[in-house]
């Protein structure tokens, strides 16, 4: 296909206007990946190992390297965007129970339950339905945990 004056003028024109619209605002799949990398540090100071080991919050075996997922209690896919990066809603689990297993989450509640309170786990059910503005809040929430992991 032969490339058009006309063709050039149409592309460059949108171009300009996006280029300026996205300085100092990144792309919010790039503030969730940073996210995801504070939110695992964040877990390693609130959620620590135990005598030098992690254990899987549901089946209690020990994680490490890629074994070691920080996973969700309410699935990432249905707990909205408040709790996607939300401490309260994640922990250290295997690989079986959080990918084989879906979260494990019968398990997960029961311990959750236990260890921490129904209140808690009722909270959680409660922030589930709240519906916030996702980029803006995973900018806050980054700035929060990065308080958490450059203190340490
Ligand atoms: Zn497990």
């Amino acid at each position: 296909m032969k490339r058009t004056g006309f063709k050039r003028k149409i592309t460059s024109k949108p171009l300009k206007t996006t280029k300026l619209a996205k300085v100092g605002k990144q792309p919010i799949s790039k503030i969730q990946k940073v996210l995801w990398v504070e939110c695992r540090r964040v877990a390693n100071i609130l959620y620590p190992p135990v005598n030098g080991i992690t254990y899987c919050y549901t089946c209690s075996s020990p994680v490490e390297g890629r074994n070691k997922h920080l996973g969700h209690f309410l699935a990432r896919t249905v707990c909205g965007a408040f709790l996607k990066y939300d401490m309260r809603n994640l922990r250290w689990q295997c690989i079986s129970c959080n990918i084989h297993s879906g979260g494990n989450s019968a398990v997960f509640y029961k311990l959750l339950a236990e260890k921490e309170g129904q209140k808690y786990v009722d909270k959680l059910f409660e922030d589930k339905k709240k519906t916030i503005k996702a980029y803006d809040h995973y900018v806050q929430l980054l700035e929060e945990y990065k308080k958490i992991t450059l203190a340490i």
